[in-house]
């Protein structure tokens, strides 16, 4: 049964909201919880969605090897506290990583028994809806994720398995079927 669960997928595809599902169908999945350098949305709460951190304290952070992971995203930084991930592998729980493409690469070199599953969204248009629908973003912003979103979209074949998020429950009970252990 694998420990390290990567969920990577492009942004806005709705990888929270199966994280959330998740937690609720099965709250012994341990969610780790990134540092970002990006300014917070206003319903993100710090130390719950992210960590938010300056440049300067994520270099530092950087720097003295604390990330399992890290990457640039659209211009800021976004990484994965290596020492929470393994206090709670550890302790025998499972481990989530809800990251981006680069992140999950990053983590299939280190650990090769890591779990990598691509959430895809039902279609192009239904993405860039929901990047629209979210709100948060200029068109400035929501282009520079829909031409990510494409790149990252080319690599969902280097994973070990992809679920397409056509209906959150639905979505959330495959992927804690892989999170036990089964195929889906
Ligand atoms: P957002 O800015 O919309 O919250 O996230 C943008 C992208 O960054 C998403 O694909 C998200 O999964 C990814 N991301 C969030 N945290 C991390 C992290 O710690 N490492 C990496 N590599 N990507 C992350």
């Amino acid at each position: 049964m694998p420990s390290l669960i990567v969920l990577a997928g492009p942004s806005g595809v709705g990888k929270g909201s199966v994280v959330a599902a998740l937690r609720a169908l099965d709250p012994s999945v341990w969610v780790s919880v990134s540092w970002a350098t990006r300014a917070r949305r206003p319903a993100e709460v710090d130390g719950v969605d992210y960590v938010f951190v300056d440049e300067q304290t994520f270099a530092a952070e950087a720097a003295r090897g604390g990330f399992l992971e890290s990457a640039e995203y659209a211009g800021h930084h976004k990484g994965t506290p290596r020492r929470a991930v393994q206090e709670h592998l550890a302790a025998g729980r499972p481990v989530l990583l809800e990251i981006d493409v680069q992140g999950a690469r990053q983590v299939r070199a280190s650990d090769p028994d890591a779990l990598l599953v691509f959430l895809a969204p039902p279609s192009r248009a239904e993405l860039e809806a929901r990047l629209r629908g979210r709100g948060t973003d200029d068109d400035e912003v929501i282009a520079r994720r829909l031409a990510i979103a494409d790149v990252e979209m080319a690599a969902a074949g280097e994973f070990d398995a992809v679920l397409v998020n056509d209906d959150v429950e639905a979505a959330a009970r495959r992927l804690l079927a892989l999170v036990r252990g089964a195929e889906v």
